[in-house]
């Protein structure tokens, strides 16, 4: 209330009262002395005491009025304190310095705020928003009374924590005229959070993955632009059509049924399912289906979630292709096949039924390639395959593992192992037959054979790698036996390749620990004179003894050790010449040494011997090296251009084991050969069989004619030497003449002779 009426009653009350006490003051004058008082009216004091009487009742009317009026403006001011001090808004005011002179309790408990200090507002602004309050407070300052700005500013507790607060800023009067400014506060940290949440929301919806929300009976209310993109339906094709629209008839109701029976138990459903676009094309989806539901738990809405996996799918089926597939014919590779064997026997342990294994390698493919080129070779073993395929049944598998190598694995068969053997016997010598009819190449007409190394095994008895491994035993058993063949593993096969593989083993240690030494045999003349010896190669095994040569030479040659024992014994034979070059005993003495087929052809050959030579400084004509018939034969061509090439540095040739070939002697006359090495089979027949005594008539005749000085090898008696004497052999070597023996043993039989 205004305090217009007090002051109004106040100001009568003093008027009043001015009046009264002027008269009494008069009246008083007047009434000096008793005969003046006596003299005054009576009647003007009473109508003045009267008055006064009035005024005293209306001035303490008028007190109470006042009473009550200061009653009711504390009461006032408690309710304005109270609202202030206890009002849900934060509010507080700052001076002109920006200190604040006034907070309400909410607004001291949101900044943390201790109301006995002098606080700066600006103190619990965080940094980087102060700069915005600064130009703020300095021009609400310079504005008019009721200047209003209203700012989000990040704020700080007194504890440290921070928040969003919306500040209202109110230019106001203060008592001294500087200006204040009144401030409310509102914490909108969770708004902003809100909002913040919103937009998060409004992004991850408008994200890659495509984005349906359906009411609860799965009509859609609203997709996102990637639904579009995905599915080529827009929002005014879509929305309020239920997902239906996409389906593309791959996934059957059952597949829906059990699909929502997901949903509705446990909230989602995740999986792949085949959809129709709006162009009709079907794509490979994942979908997610997930329920919403309110606060009371009923449900709201669903929402589906989709990514196209339509081009990933097929980058993994292309990825799966090549890794488990062979591009050529498209069979499974070794690697498909390896996890197909697993499986066969996991599935074999279970059901007791036998699978088989074979291994198919074509006869003389590599002729095949060689002569008509990798076209052919390719189109051979497309067709291979097709024929391979159309022998087994849908189960079966038909893998290309490399080159012209086939595994056909058969499954289900009989749980009697013998049936099961007859079975696959069936098969294979069907495949057999398939195999070696006509393929049609081009234009070309092409024929071969194959052979099958077969195994028949149930359970995990055997790991893979071993099955494969005695398959591969039993096709080259196969091979062996005259191709076109098929051949079961049986455990015999398998010791003679466990004894193989500890030979091995022997052999590299045996070549790493020098257990390797030259053995010399002699050559004589008609006159019995020694012109030389060949080198025969022994192994001195520390518990088997002397081992000789035709028991690790052909494993040699397999493992390529050969090139290493080959070169040796080169080496030897030139060292030799060289030890024996000044000493006139065995100066004029030649040493032949036995060069294997794969030392031959290696590319180096010629150059790894020249450079022998002149290592050691050896007359090239001392030394002899011995060839069999196959090795020339192998490749004609190179043969001869390295026999010429090594012939014109002055070393000599000799075709060893020679009869034993069949083959035709046309090409010994283009070949630089010195020597021709009556094999000792006919030599041991002489006297024997007829037919060899004649051969080795002819081999003599035919060389004499030829130029070339004849060796009868293994020649044991006197009747053979005589023979071959009588028919014009030259030089002989057996045991009639001397066994192969250490150097020291052959260098003393020649100091006796
Ligand atoms: P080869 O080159 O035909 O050697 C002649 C073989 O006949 C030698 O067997 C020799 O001991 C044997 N021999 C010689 N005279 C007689 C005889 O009167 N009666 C009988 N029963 N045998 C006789 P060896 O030393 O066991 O060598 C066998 C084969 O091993 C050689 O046949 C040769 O092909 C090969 N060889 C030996 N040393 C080497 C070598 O250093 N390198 C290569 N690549 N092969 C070698
Ligand atoms: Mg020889
Ligand atoms: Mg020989």
């Amino acid at each position: 209330m205004s305090k217009e009426p007090v002051n109004h009653f106040q100001s009568r009350l003093k008027k009043l009262r001015n009046k009264a006490e002027s008269k009494l003051a008069k009246s008083q004058a007047e009434s000096a002395t008793p005969k003046e008082l006596k003299q005054a009216p009576i009647e003007s004091v009473d109508v003045l005491l009267h008055e006064l009487q009035v005024h005293q009742i209306e001035l303490e009317m008028q007190n109470d009025e006042l009473m009550k009026i200061n009653l009711s403006e504390q009461i006032l001011r408690n309710r304005y304190n109270e609202l202030y001090e206890f009002a849900p808004i934060a509010y507080l005011t700052i001076n002109a310095d920006g200190l604040i002179t006034n907070i309400n309790s909410k607004a001291a408990f949101m900044l943390g705020i201790d109301r006995n200090n002098k606080n700066r507002f600006a103190s619990f602004l965080v940094d980087q928003d102060k700069d915005r309050w600064h130009l703020i407070f300095m021009r609400l300052k310079k504005q008019a009374i009721g200047a209003e700005n209203s700012v989000c500013l990040m704020l700080k507790h007194g504890n440290g924590s921070v928040f969003y607060g919306q500040i209202d800023c109110r230019r106001a009067k203060d008592h001294d005229a500087l200006g204040v400014i009144n401030i409310t506060i509102a914490d909108v940290s969770q708004i902003k959070q809100s909002e913040s949440d919103l937009r998060i929301a409004a992004t991850a919806f408008e994200s890659q993955e495509g984005i349906f929300i359906t009411d609860i009976d799965t009509v859609i209310l609203k997709i996102n632009r990637a639904f579009t993109r995905i599915t080529g339906y827009g929002e005014a094709d879509i929305i309020g059509k239920t997902p239906k629209a996409l389906h593309s008839g791959v996934q059957n109701a059952i597949f829906y049924k059990n699909m929502w029976n997901n949903i509705t138990a446990t909230g989602s459903w995740q999986g792949e399912i085949v959809n129709k676009r709006k162009n009709g094309d079907t794509f490979i989806e994942l979908l997610t289906i997930t329920a919403i539901y309110n606060t009371d738990n009923t449900l709201q809405n669903y929402v589906g979630s989709l990514i196209d996996i339509t081009s990933q799918r097929a980058a993994a089926e292309q990825i799966e292709k090549l890794a488990f597939y062979d591009q050529l014919t498209g069979m499974p590779n070794r690697r498909l096949l390896l996890d197909r064997i697993q499986h066969a026997s996991a599935s074999s342990n279970r059901s007791g039924q036998h699978c088989a294994l074979m291994f198919i390698d074509v006869d003389n493919f590599k002729s095949l390639n060689d002569t008509q080129g990798h076209d052919m070779g390719d189109l051979m073993l497309k067709q291979m395959a097709e024929r391979l395929t159309s022998c087994v049944r849908e189960g079966d598998t038909v893998s290309r593992i490399g080159g012209d190598e086939f595994v056909v694995m058969l499954e289900n068969l009989s749980q009697d192992a013998e049936a099961a053997t007859k079975q696959t016997h069936v098969i294979a010598e069907k495949m057999l037959s398939v195999l070696s009819e006509h393929y049609s190449l081009s234009s070309h007409e092409f024929r071969c054979t194959s052979s099958i190394g077969i195994i028949v095994f149930s359970g995990h008895k055997t790991s893979v790698e071993d099955l494969l491994k005695r398959i591969d035993i039993a096709m080259y058993q196969a091979k062996h036996t005259g191709r076109n063949r098929l051949c079961f593993f049986d455990k015999t096969m398998q010791s003679r390749v466990e004894s193989r593989v500890e030979l091995e083993q022997d052999l590299r240690l045996g070549m790493s620990l020098n257990q390797f030494v030259p053995y010399y045999q002699k050559q004589v003349n008609s006159d019995g004179i020694t012109m030389g010896a060949e080198l025969l190669i022994r192994w001195l095994h520390p518990k088997n003894g002397l081992i000789a040569p035709m028991q690790f030479i052909p494993l040699a040659e397999e493992n390529g050790m050969i090139l290493e024992m080959g070169q040796y014994m080169l080496e030897i034979a030139c060292k030799q010449l060289d030890a024996w070059k000044s000493n006139p005993l065995y100066s004029l003495l030649t040493i032949a040494v036995n060069v294997s087929s794969r030392q031959f052809y290696q590319p180096d050959f010629v150059h790894n011997l020249s450079a022998l030579i002149n290592k050691y400084t050896v007359n090239p004509n001392k030394l002899d090296i011995e060839l069999t018939e196959t090795v020339v034969l192998d490749n004609v061509d190179d043969a001869m251009t390295k026999m010429r090439e090594l012939n014109l540095l002055g070393i000599k040739f000799s075709i060893d084991d020679f009869g034993t070939g069949y083959s035709s002697l046309a090409y010994l006359t283009r070949l630089p050969l010195s020597h021709l090495k009556i094999d000792q089979s006919f030599v041991r027949n002489i006297g024997v069989k007829e037919s060899d005594s004649i051969i080795v008539k002819t081999i003599i005749a035919m060389a004499k004619n030829l130029g070339m000085t004849v060796i009868a090898e293994g020649v044991e008696t006197e009747a053979q030497r005589n023979f071959l004497a009588v028919n014009g052999c030259n030089w002989y070597q057996g045991f009639l003449f001397g066994k192969p023996v250490p150097l020291v043993e052959f260098e003393q039989s020649l100091q006796v002779s």
